[in-house]
Order: C-alpha cells, then sequence, then structure tokens
C-alpha cells in the first residue's frame, strides 16, 4: 500500500485512553447488542453515562460488520459509532471482510453526518483475539480509501492502548509512506 501525502497527513497514530479525546466521533468495538461490555466498550459507557445506554436500547443491536451512530452524552466526542467487529477464530472464517466492513462502515457514518475528526481503537483485537499487524493493515488500507476520495475528513486517529498495537501501527504507516 502506498499513500498519498495528503492522506498520510491526514492520520494519526496516537496513545491515548480512546474516552478522553475530542474528536467529533469516537469508536466503540462493541458486541452485538450494544448493550456494553468489557474492555473499550467498558469505558466508553462508564464515561458517558447513562444517557448512552437508554439510546443504545432503543436500537436493536448491530450485525458483525456492521455500525450504528448514538449521542456521546458525557463525553468529549460529539458522537459514538459503535462497530461490532468479528471474534478471531482462525482467519479462514470471513474475520477480514467482516473487519474491513466496520472500518467501511464507520467511515460512512462519518461522511453521512459530516464529521470532520474520528477516532478508532484497534476494533477486534483485544478480547476478540484479532491479531494486531493484520488488524492495522486493514484499518489504514480501509481508512484511507475514504480519505483518498473525501477532503473533507481532516483528522483520522487511530488510538493504541498498548505497546503492541502502536508498533502495528507504526510498520503499516512506515511501509507506505514516501512510495
Ligand atoms: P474487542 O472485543 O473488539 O477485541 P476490546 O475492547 O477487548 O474489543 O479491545 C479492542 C482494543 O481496544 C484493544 O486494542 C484494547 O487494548 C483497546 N482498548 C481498551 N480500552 C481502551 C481505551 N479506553 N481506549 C482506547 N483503546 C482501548
Amino acid at each position: 500500500m502506498s499513500l498519498p501525502a495528503d492522506t498520510f497527513r491526514r492520520i494519526s497514530i496516537i496513545e491515548a485512553d480512546i474516552t478522553t479525546l475530542d474528536v467529533d466521533a469516537i469508536v466503540n468495538a462493541a458486541n452485538n447488542t450494544l448493550l456494553g461490555g468489557g474492555g473499550v466498550d467498558g469505558a466508553i459507557h462508564r464515561a458517558a453515562g447513562p444517557g448512552l445506554l437508554a439510546e443504545c436500547r432503543t436500537l436493536d443491536g448491530c450485525e458483525t460488520g456492521d455500525a450504528k451512530i448514538t449521542k456521546g452524552y458525557n463525553l468529549p466526542a460529539r458522537w459514538v459509532i459503535h462497530t461490532v467487529g468479528p471474534v478471531w477464530s482462525g482467519g479462514r472464517n470471513g474475520e477480514e471482510a467482516a473487519l474491513r466492513s466496520c472500518y467501511r462502515r464507520c467511515m460512512e457514518l462519518v461522511e453521512e453526518y459530516k464529521l470532520r475528526s474520528v477516532a478508532f481503537p484497534a476494533v477486534s483485537t483485544g478480547v476478540y483475539g484479532y491479531p494486531s499487524a493484520p488488524a492495522a493493515t486493514i484499518a489504514v488500507e480501509t481508512v484511507s480509501e475514504y480519505l483518498n476520495h473525501s477532503s473533507f475528513i481532516e483528522s483520522v486517529f487511530f488510538v493504541c492502548f498498548n505497546s503492541r498495537t502502536r508498533e502495528a501501527y507504526n510498520a503499516v504507516l512506515q511501509a507506505s509512506h514516501g512510495q
């Protein structure tokens, strides 16, 4: 993958707790119920407060590979995009297509809601077990396709919560730059 300079410029890799970010939208790595869970999902619900769960109850869950949007409630972010990543089960069960679909659906919502900044956690790479390196490649490739054709979106943050994730994103971006 080779990223155009204008796309590369709009992508940042940061180490942060995603719940603290003042961006238009943060993405939640949710489960099919959308009613909260552990990991980043639990952290987002705790920080957003009960209004988020109340709105999620009205959404009737979410299919794997799809995404739904809610308001951000007590978060600094205005919106939360809830996406449901695949559970890794060896890699031959449609996991890659499902993870691509997550990032694609999130970016479709970013465009639809005319958002200028969005922050993604490393979807599926926690308890769902997706290996970090291929997950980072999918994330950067899929998001870049949108940035390449949309100048409206100003900033995409890939939020790393551990060094394994950070190294995976750094490797993908270094390999893709300056060619
Ligand atoms: P999944 O079930 O999709 O694997 P997890 O929440 O278990 O979701 O993990 C997804 C990623 O989110 C992991 O890389 C994990 O380290 C990271 N993560 C957990 N908490 C936070 C947080 N507060 N901010 C950003 N990333 C987080």
